[in-house]
């Protein structure tokens, strides 16, 4: 059986540059983003005007044609790729989600999780009753992006200061672009959980979600948008201030599995991360075997990380089909049960009468692992040996990565040995908390580390929070709050 791996919610794109086709240059950063989000893709340009947005279900190949792409025309645009944790699968929650506001449009796309929608959803009532407004359409779409353009399209005033109203009220994750007909905005959250980054072109200017999106479009990175920061860019140039003091908590499964290799987050290149890690859980987890091999794609680097510093050598032993999406992409259970089998194949005389360790990057619910070993056995593997570059996930995130449930995932009130024998493994080894954080090279302080050690930075939801008996966040004021 198929196991989903853990799911990125979403990539985000913006570009504001005069005489430039920004569709096409969105099309290409979304295109870069791909790995983030396949389940749909959107574009919202404007020239000044008037703002379109295209978007739907799918790949960006499959959402967009050269035919679709020069009919947005325009000098700034927001773009965004999908992959869905609150709200259905379905075509009204695609992004960028539009509203229309009293001084024009507001399109907006993000990247993360709110974790406070229900005061949100009630604060937008309040906003509505003040205002004697019947809305029907407020809740249109099912996700919380939806309810945070219905905010700032309710706010009086520009989008600025809407902005700088609602976002010290957000709480989770956050990054967005988002446009109004003039003017490119992007905002992160407090904690900066997703990566955001600013890049310059030789005539405008473009935020990504990450800097392998800036590369492509050929982009120069200037730096990250901070935690907790709003930029604005049009006409007048860039500005950019503070909605909250910042707390950096940077997402660590990032360096694990989600971005790019090619990306750089905090200064530090995924790759590289990727590969100390794979050095760490040689020092932390050694055995005796003959040839490490990884799995595709993110337990490549670790694994030449382990043969690096284990002296075991590294070969190609897994061929992935690189026609086939990451497993978790199909919603349905009947295609995830195929997903293994259409992805991975062993090559058999790298495998065979050998002692094989083998590096993945992280067990959810263990059937995939399982398959694996399975599947490295019926190529003649001598012994299996599994090494995980990264912590049992041991708790659900509340910050946009769908691991599944607490009670699907298969390390919580489970031993290593357990698990070990439940994927019919002959050894299997976790890399440490202490050793990923040390490979990141970030101080601990500076990542969030929940999934694995239940320590959330930002609140979660209270009812989350009780049944997993955790003690019940209190929503953080924020300690900037921009008057508008
Ligand atoms: S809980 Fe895990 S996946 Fe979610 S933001 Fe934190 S480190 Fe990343």
């Amino acid at each position: 059986m198929g196991d989903p791996k853990p799911a990125e919610e979403c990539g985000v794109f913006g570009v504001w540059a005069p005489g430039e086709e920004v569709a096409k240059l969105t099309y290409f950063g979304l295109f870069a983003l791909q790995h983030r989000g396949q389940e749909s893709a959107g574009i919202a340009v404007s020239e000044g005007n008037r703002i379109m947005v295209v978007k739907d279900m799918g790949l960006v190949s499959q959402v967009f044609d050269e035919n679709a792409l020069n009919s947005l025309t325009g000098h700034l645009s927001v773009g965004h790729t999908r992959y869905s944790t609150t709200g259905a699968s379905e075509w009204k929650n695609a992004q960028p989600t539009y509203r229309a506001t009293t001084r024009g449009g507001l399109a907006l796309a993000h990247n993360g999780n709110l974790t406070n929608t229900d005061e949100l959803e009630a604060w937008l009532h309040q906003l509505d009753a003040d205002a004697n407004v019947a809305r029907k359409d407020s809740m249109d779409s099912t996700n919380d992006t939806s309810l945070v353009t219905a905010l700032m399209a309710t706010y009086e005033g520009s989008i600025w200061d809407a902005a700088l109203a609602v976002l010290p009220r957000l709480e989770g994750a956050f990054c967005f672009t988002f446009l109004d007909q003039s003017t490119l905005y992007a905002a992160r959250d407090r904690h900066g959980i997703r990566p955001l980054v600013l890049g310059r072109l030789e005539r405008g200017w473009v935020v990504a979600s990450e800097t392998a999106a800036l590369d492509i479009v050929g982009a120069t990175f200037i730096r990250e948008v901070e935690p907790g920061e709003l930029i604005a860019i049009d006409a007048g140039g860039l500005r950019a201030t503070r909605f909250a003091d910042a707390d950096p908590k940077g997402c660590v499964f990032e360096y694990v599995y989600l971005a790019r290799p090619d990306t750089a987050i905090a200064g530090r290149r995924v790759h590289n991360v990727r590969v100390e890690i794979g050095r760490t859980l040689a020092a932390e987890a050694p055995v005796d075997a003959d040839v490490v091999i990884g799995v595709p794609e993110s337990g490549i680097p670790a694994a030449e990380g382990y043969a690096q510093a284990s002296g075991i050598p590294y070969s190609r032993g897994i061929v992935k089909n690189a026609y086939v999406g990451r497993t978790f992409i199909q919603p349905s259970q009947t295609l995830r049960q195929l997903g293994i089998r259409l992805k991975l194949n062993p090559i058999r005389d790298v495998i065979a009468g050998r002692r094989v360790v083998v590096v993945d990057d992280s067990i959810v619910r263990g059937n995939t692992q399982r398959a694996l070993v399975r599947m490295l056995r019926e190529a003649g593997a001598a012994e299996v040996h599994v090494r995980i570059s990264s912590p049992p996930v041991e708790w659900p995130c509340f910050y946009g990565i769908d691991f599944a449930t607490r009670a699907e995932l298969i390390a919580p009130g489970l031993t290593v040995s357990d698990v070990c024998r439940s994927i019919a493994a002959d050894s299997l080894a976790y890399v440490s908390v202490e050793g990923l954080v040390a490979s990141v090279g970030l101080p601990k302080r500076r990542l969030c580390r929940a999934c694995f050690d239940g320590v959330y930075p930002a609140p979660i939801p209270t009812a989350a929070a009780r049944a997993m008996r955790l003690p019940v966040p209190a929503p953080t004021a924020p300690s900037i709050v921009a008057a508008p």
